[in-house]
This record gives structure tokens, C-alpha cells and sequence, in this order.
């Protein structure tokens, strides 16, 4: 059996191919997993629970309900958090099927212990956006951000997203990428165990080596070009493109 992994589809209504591919794997591909693991930026932003009445948010709902609580034939869905959507919370998670997971999460991968993270954590040489998530993750930023009217909340998703993009094109490639005494922490923390995750939209995978031990780290692809995911079984993991 094999467990799937994606992350960074970044779905909004405004790219209908990304979003029918997105369909296609879960009608697909995914209704053979033994489970399917979303690691983050599912949405290119989440406003708040309260938005799973958009439409489109209720089509994305629908679709993985129908994927993970098809009867006896249904895939486990898992979710983690990116940046982009880490305020879905259980309302959302009880509308698609899927648990909540924390970042990091240790699973065992048919007997290989393997660390699931959205990415984010470990760019650490991106100071000012690691001050930002510090902030954003307090119980207390959410409750005030989220006790706003929901179209606010979006005006200033929006105005935050703007901000980002000017300052994506003004840092260093090498400063949005992992720092590798952060992925040999966070390997170290954990067993040495293969490690998945996405964010830098710099799909690959990678062998290193830390404290003498062979590691292995992949980076799940982004969903720009096409949609494609992880696949692990008790032999390997493979990248595989949604047709
Ligand atoms: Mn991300």
C-alpha cells in the first residue's frame, strides 16, 4: 500500500486547471492510498473557519469528505498547517474528514520512521518572516486577528500578501531556502529519520549526512506547473505527476 504526501497547491478560485487536477488526484490516485498527508498551503490563504461557506471552499471540503469517509473504503486524511493556512482549525478539519497535525509530526512509514514538516520552521537565515510566524502563532494574534469580520480579515490577508511579495523579490533565493544546520537539527531531534516536507517549492530529493548518519530529505513540489505528489511505499518513495 502507499501513502501519499502533498503540499503548496495553494487553491483559490482563481487557477480553475490547478483546481481540476486537484480534483482529479482526489477521484484518483488517492482513493488507492492507504493514507493521504497534506503538509501545508492546501490554500493559497485561509481566513478563518467562518469562510468554509465560500463556495469554493465548500467544493474543496466536499471533495476530500468524499475521499477520506467513503464507507470502508475511505482514506485517512492528515493535515498540517503551512504558512499560508494555519488557521484552519476543527471546524474545517471535521468539514473535509481530515486530523489535525502538529508541526513536526513523527510517523512510522510502513517500519521507516519518517518526520513530516510543513518547511517553513527550518529557514531560519529568513529572520524577519521567522518573527512573524513567532507572532502569528500565539494563541493570542489569532484570537484578535480572528474576532475581526471576516472581510477584513481578508483585506488585510490581502495587504500582507502584497507586502510579502515585495519582499520575496528583494531576499536572497539562499535566505528563503532550509539552512542546513537546521534540517541537520530537526533530523537530530528525531531519530535521523527521512524527512518530507515542502514550502521552498524547490521539489527534490536529498541524501546528506548528519553526526556520520545517512539521511534522506525530500521536498515535495509545488502545484504551478501541474499537481504531483509523493508516493512511499515499505520499498521507496517516488514523485509522481497527477495525469
Ligand atoms: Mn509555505
Amino acid at each position: 500500500m502507499t501513502t501519499l504526501f502533498i503540499s503548496d497547491l495553494h487553491l483559490c478560485p482563481s487557477r480553475p486547471e490547478i483546481n481540476q487536477i486537484f480534483f482529479r488526484f482526489l477521484s484518483g490516485p488517492a482513493r488507492n492510498a492507504e493514507a493521504l498527508y497534506i503538509l501545508g498551503d492546501l490554500f493559497e490563504y485561509w481566513a478563518g473557519d467562518d469562510d468554509l461557506t465560500d463556495p469554493f471552499n465548500q467544493q474543496v471540503c466536499t471533495a476530500l469528505r468524499a475521499l477520506s469517509g467513503s464507507g470502508e473504503h475511505g482514506v485517512p486524511l492528515f493535515f498540517m498547517a503551512g504558512n499560508r493556512d494555519f488557521l484552519i482549525g476543527e471546524a474545517f478539519a471535521k468539514a473535509a474528514g481530515l486530523t489535525l497535525l502538529p508541526d513536526p509530526t513523527l510517523i512510522n512509514l510502513a517500519g521507516k520512521p519518517t518526520l513530516l514538516m510543513h518547511g517553513d520552521t527550518l529557514c531560519t537565515d529568513d529572520a524577519s518572516y521567522q518573527h512573524f510566524r513567532q507572532q502569528v502563532r500565539t494563541l493570542e494574534w489569532q484570537a484578535t486577528f480572528l474576532a475581526q469580520p471576516l472581510s477584513a480579515r481578508k483585506a488585510q490577508i490581502e495587504a500582507m500578501r502584497r507586502e510579502s511579495e515585495v519582499q520575496k523579490s528583494i531576499k536572497a533565493m539562499e535566505i528563503m531556502d532550509v539552512n542546513a544546520e537546521a534540517v541537520a537539527e530537526a533530523l537530530r531531534a528525531h531519530g535521523y529519520a527521512r524527512l518530507i516536507h515542502g514550502h521552498t517549492h524547490r521539489a527534490a530529493h536529498h541524501t546528506l549526512t548528519v553526526d556520520g548518519r545517512q539521511c534522506e530529505r525530500w521536498v515535495l513540489s509545488d502545484w504551478y506547473e501541474n499537481g504531483s505528489y509523493l508516493a512511499c511505499d515499505e520499498n521507496d518513495c517516488r514523485s509522481m505527476v497527477v495525469t
